[in-house]
């Protein structure tokens, strides 16, 4: 068995190698397409950030900030945190720039890796990609609509099958305190039966439970009361519209009233994009609204909303669905050249046809005309032009048809035309 290198990438953390890259730009190209035409400016921030800004947007008792964080103590004390999300971040950034005074909605996108401490397993990683969308300033039903909207459309475009759209709304903190009341009263009478885990979210924030994957806990979580029946009035009507919203644009979705979301800030809509069915769904992103964080960061009355996707769960359901991307166009001409001079003319060669946008491979490290004929016949370049020390002298070059190898000899000032014309 191969001896394993002394160095590898940090646990849970991977290379992108040149040929997963096409992936990420595809993504990319998507999200900032749909960014573009919805009126989202992109931004990026800082990778660290205050680690009280985590501990106080996300809330203490959630598991990204009680384990999952990369904390480190700068030289002079300060304590900084790799983000694990973006949107404590861009709040910051929104707040600190005085984005509120600027005209409302504000829209912002991002597209950058985060850092979670998590144990690494197939589509969790500690490093991985978000993409994402949020808007502030707006309390109307259509802003959480638009968003589902787009991420919906962004999964579409992306041509991937079998999405489903699941919301849910958890209340404000007119209604929520009542409910978590009654849910803390129904799951203590059946503590005895719950998971280790859900035992201890009981006593944190028990909407969590309603959270738990584990066997045990599902059928106490079915009977579970919901949400749903104890809404405010002004919640309901919220809810009810972003519902109508979805209906209008013929978005199918799926209500969820055990989805609650792992972070703190959310309040009413909140919803999450799933590929595959029954146990084996697969969160590809998720989000909602977020009323108090601006608050809660910068002393700010402003709401919010937004969600975040996981651009390497999208990539592995874009391979297992066989989504094709990024075809490179097929070179077609390799260069070929033998001896000093034709090496130097060369090079001013590949110039003149990167500025005419004809791709054109080479082997400058080669000097045997038999090596580099054979790499042309590989990469099945149609033309090779063969550049020797005889052609440099005269100032020529020989177009050499691969299939027919048909060989013509023209001036080099005129070998981009001719080349080009060959290739119409
Ligand atoms: P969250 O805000 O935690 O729901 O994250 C949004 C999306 O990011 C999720 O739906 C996943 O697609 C993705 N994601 C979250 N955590 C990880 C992780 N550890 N590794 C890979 N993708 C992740």
């Amino acid at each position: 068995m191969a001896k394993k290198p002394k160095f590898q990438s940090p646990t849970g953390m991977h290379d992108i190698l040149p040929e997963e890259q096409k992936y990420y730009e595809r993504i990319y190209e998507v999200v900032s397409k749909m960014a573009d035409f919805y009126g989202f400016g992109k931004i990026d921030t800082p990778i660290v950030e205050d680690t009280d800004l985590f501990s106080r947007g996300i809330g203490l008792s959630t598991d990204i900030v009680k384990k999952e964080m990369y904390t480190l103590k700068t030289k002079g004390g300060d304590s900084l945190s790799l983000r694990p999300e973006w949107t404590a971040p861009i709040v910051r950034s929104y707040i600190e720039h005085g984005m509120y005074s600027k005209p409302q909605p504000l829209k912002l996108w991002y597209f950058g890796p985060c850092y979670r401490y998590e144990r690494p397993q197939a589509g969790r990683y500690r490093q991985f990609w978000q993409f994402g969308f949020e808007i502030f300033g707006e309390d109307n039903a259509v802003i959480d609509a638009q968003i589902i909207q787009i991420f919906y459309n962004i999964l579409k475009e992306l041509k991937l099958k079998n999405i489903s759209v699941e919301v849910n709304s958890i209340g404000d903190s007119n209604c929520r305190p009542y409910y978590k009341k009654l849910l803390s009263n129904y799951f203590r009478s059946r503590e005895s039966s719950l998971c280790s885990n859900c035992k201890k979210r009981l006593k944190e924030n028990v909407l969590r439970v309603l959270d738990c994957k584990e066997e045990k806990c599902q059928p106490i979580k079915v009977e579970a009361p919901q949400i749903i029946d104890h809404l405010c009035d002004s919640c309901h009507a919220h809810f009810k519209e972003v519902l109508e919203f979805l209906d209008e644009i013929d978005l199918p979705y799926n209500l969820n009233p055990h989805l609650v979301r792992g972070l703190d800030y959310y309040t009413n809509t909140v919803f999450e994009i799933f590929s595959g069915k029954g146990d084996i769904k697969n969160a590809l992103g998720g989000g909602g609204r977020y009323n108090k964080l601006v608050k809660l960061i910068g002393n700010k009355d402003i709401p919010a909303c937004g969600a975040a996707g996981g651009v390497e769960r999208i990539i592995s359901l874009m391979k297992e669905q066989e989504i094709e991307v990024g075809k490179v166009p097929e070179i077609q001409i390799f260069l070929a050249q033998l001896g000093n001079l034709a090496k130097r003319k060369s090079l001013r060669l590949l110039e003149d046809f990167r500025k005419a946008r004809v791709r054109v491979a080479e082997s400058f490290g080669r000097d045997s005309l038999k090596v580099q004929l054979n790499r042309a016949d590989k990469i099945g370049s149609k033309y090779t032009l063969i550049l020797g020390q005889k052609e440099a002298l005269e100032g020529v070059i020989i177009i050499r048809d691969m299939a027919s190898g048909k060989q013509d000899i023209v001036k080099l000032e005129e070998v981009v035309a001719k080349v080009k014309k060959k290739l119409k």
